[in-house]
């Protein structure tokens, strides 16, 4: 099956990019989705216009999917697992085997977060324990807030917060080394520094949390937290297959216009790229994105 757009990942940027493709009504277009983006964990984002009392992922995927849907778009639950050009298109296997060909290719599979398996954390996420400073930062000021993290990831983020807040904890998890200059800094920040596992988050079951404990059993009471270990994963495995040129961080820079990789017919969009790694910024990627992709395919259409 020859499809005019294989879209790669089915979070926020991939979504709104098939939604802006399927407006056109005139392209097949098919979404494989392994279902499981950022996206999936945030609880709550507080900074899209529009949804002042917050909006979750989950709302805005399945939402998002229905608009695209009802235009046409197919969904497929799959993991992509290769991709490789074939004369003027592209093939896409994935991980049960199924083969789809395309015109194009639209790289959205964004990224993962590399955080511990700490007890009662999860739940929390986007509720009152965030990741962004530049989503969430807003959400701490004044609180007493307790930073998760490791080692000078952590501390780097621990700068940024006592900006929001004087009532600041770390907490190293991972006793990651800090340059001694780092924690004379913090210190001098008014930023509490704790250099232990923390073993448990708790929270008052509608994910709001109250206190992280620490392995030695002490209590440390919360109104808000941040995590911050480093070492996220960005996924480009498949754009490395085609042939996209990767930055030295793993992110790929599209063209600012048309948002086309180096690699011609192969467009990113959202987390994958070199960007803030914000929602509103997914969506503007993935609509920008559909739009040159919709220019290249009259293009095709009409040399046909
Ligand atoms: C806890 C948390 C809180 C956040 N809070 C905010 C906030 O308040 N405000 C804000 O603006 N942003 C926030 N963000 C960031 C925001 O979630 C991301 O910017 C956004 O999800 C990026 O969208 P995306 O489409 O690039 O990636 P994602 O939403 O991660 O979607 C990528 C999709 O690709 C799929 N995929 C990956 N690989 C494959 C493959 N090989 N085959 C098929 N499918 C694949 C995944 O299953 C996933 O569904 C937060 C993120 C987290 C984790």
């Amino acid at each position: 099956m020859l499809y005019d757009c294989v879209i790669i990942g089915g979070g926020i940027a991939g979504t709104q990019a098939a939604i802006q493709l399927g407006r056109y009504s005139a392209h097949k277009v098919l979404v494989i989705d392994s279902g499981y983006g950022r996206s999936s964990i945030c609880h709550t984002y507080h900074n899209i216009l529009g949804w002042d009392e917050g909006v979750t992922g989950e709302y805005l995927r399945k939402t998002g999917r229905k608009q695209a849907e009802a235009l046409g778009a197919e969904f497929l639950q799959d993991t992509v697992t290769e991709a490789a050009r074939d004369g003027e298109s592209f093939v896409l296997t994935t991980g049960t085997g199924k083969r789809f060909a395309a015109h194009t290719v639209l790289i959205a599979t964004g990224m993962v977060d590399r955080y511990p398996t700490i007890p009662g954390l999860r739940d929390t996420l986007g509720y009152s324990v965030y990741i962004c400073p530049d989503c969430d930062g807003y959400e701490i000021v004044g609180r007493r807030t307790v930073l998760l993290g490791s080692g000078e990831e952590g501390s780097g983020m621990a700068v940024l917060l006592s900006e929001r807040t004087p009532h600041l904890t770390y907490v190293n998890h991972e006793k990651a080394p800090i340059d001694e200059k780092l924690l004379l800094h913090l210190r001098k920040l008014g930023v509490d520094y704790e250099e232990q596992p923390a073993a448990e988050v708790r929270s008052d079951g509608s994910g709001n949390i109250e206190a992280v404990v620490l392995e030695d059993g002490r209590v440390l009471e919360a109104e808000r937290g941040f995590i911050a270990f480093g070492g996220n994963h960005v996924r480009t495995e498949l754009a490395g297959q085609l042939g996209v040129t990767l930055e030295s961080n793993l992110h790929i820079k599209t063209d600012p216009r048309t948002k086309m990789t180096d690699v011609e017919g192969v467009w990113a969009a959202g987390d994958i790229s070199l960007h803030s790694e914000l929602t509103a910024i997914a969506m503007g990627d993935g609509m920008q994105a559909a739009v040159w992709i919709h220019k290249r395919l009259r293009k095709i259409d009409n040399s046909g």
